[in-house]
């Protein structure tokens, strides 16, 4: 979200799955979600008693509209006794169909302990192929992904990096996993937009680059002004039509409810609640900016 949004309005600010945590912890009947659908219906998963309204319903993701539900029964006919991690950033939907959700911080360790819970080497990982073959080239499981991608992340390239550096010879370069494997394969630390928000935050480097959705770069250099940010950044479609208007027509009018078909809200939660029962995993910090490795990406046919 632009940092108007950000820092201003909002009572509670963090990645989806934090927010879907505030939405259930706290009292009001009401939440306003300042965000794309997916990350509503999140919340509406987490809180099916509160009423969970998105100032646009057009606020899409391209990540999230990859895949269906069919499409991962699909996939279980296919691999079967293989469980299936879903990231976050997915329709309820898909996450009914799930064994457990991650997100780009813990993806590697909700890989690693799944594999181990159910006595397998291999683990289907979607819907991001980068994703993926990021979090492959951090573990020995096998991983099997879907051909979906961040339209924002996956347009950055390792030539682009090299042309920044050539530009900024100082600049540090923080890359999100959602990118392809050649371009954390350029950075200087690669993680999710916690974890590069908290680098910037211990480390103040004078100049840095966030290789990421725009807004995201513009909220860690407003709570950074002595570090200098170099704006290379890709705008994201969706995020942009949550605008400080359209918040205000929400809390006026009441519009868009959201709402999840309750056949699949438990399934849904269940998913999500298994990740938060989850013991402490840590978090990937650094996705050390290796190549990706091998994974089998599956199409729609
Ligand atoms: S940046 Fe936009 S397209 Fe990419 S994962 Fe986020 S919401 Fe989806």
């Amino acid at each position: 979200m632009t940092p108007e949004i950000f820092h201003a309005v909002g009572d509670f600010r963090g990645d989806s799955l934090a927010l879907a945590r505030e939405a259930a912890a706290t009292d009001a009947p009401i939440i306003v979600q300042a965000g794309v659908h997916f990350m509503a219906e999140t919340s509406k998963i987490l809180s099916p008693e509160k009423t969970i309204l998105i100032p646009s319903l057009e606020a899409g993701c391209s990540l999230a509209s990859s895949i269906t539900g069919a499409d991962v029964r699909l996939l279980k006919e296919r691999y079967p006794g293989v469980p299936v991690v879903t990231y976050v950033n997915t329709t309820a939907d898909v996450k009914a169909e799930t064994d457990i959700c991650c997100t780009s911080s813990n993806a590697v360790q909700v890989v690693e302990h799944i594999c181990a819970e159910w006595g397998t080497d291999h683990v289907i990982l979607i819907p991001d192929q980068y994703l993926a073959k990021n979090v492959a080239a951090m573990t020995d499981k096998k991983v099997i992904t879907w051909a979906g991608s961040c339209e924002v992340h996956e347009r950055f390239t390792a030539e682009d990096i090299q042309e920044i550096r050539a530009g900024n010879p100082d600049v540090v370069v923080l890359a999100h996993p959602e990118c392809p494997p050649e371009v954390l394969a350029e950075a200087d630390f690669a993680g999710s937009t916690a974890a590069m928000s908290g680098y910037v935050d211990k480390e103040q480097p004078k100049n840095v680059v966030l290789i990421t959705e725009c807004s995201m770069s513009d909220n860690v250099a407003a709570a950074n002004p002595n570090v200098n940010f170099v704006r290379p950044c890709n705008l994201c479609p969706h995020m942009k039509r949550i605008s400080l208007e359209g918040i205000l027509r929400t809390l006026e009018t009441g519009e868009h409810e959201v709402t999840v078909d309750p056949a699949i809200i438990e399934p849904a939660r269940l998913a999500v609640q298994r990740m938060i029962d989850l013991p402490p995993l840590g978090t990937t910090s650094n996705f050390v900016a290796r190549k990706g490795a091998d994974v089998i990406a599956v199409e729609r046919r």
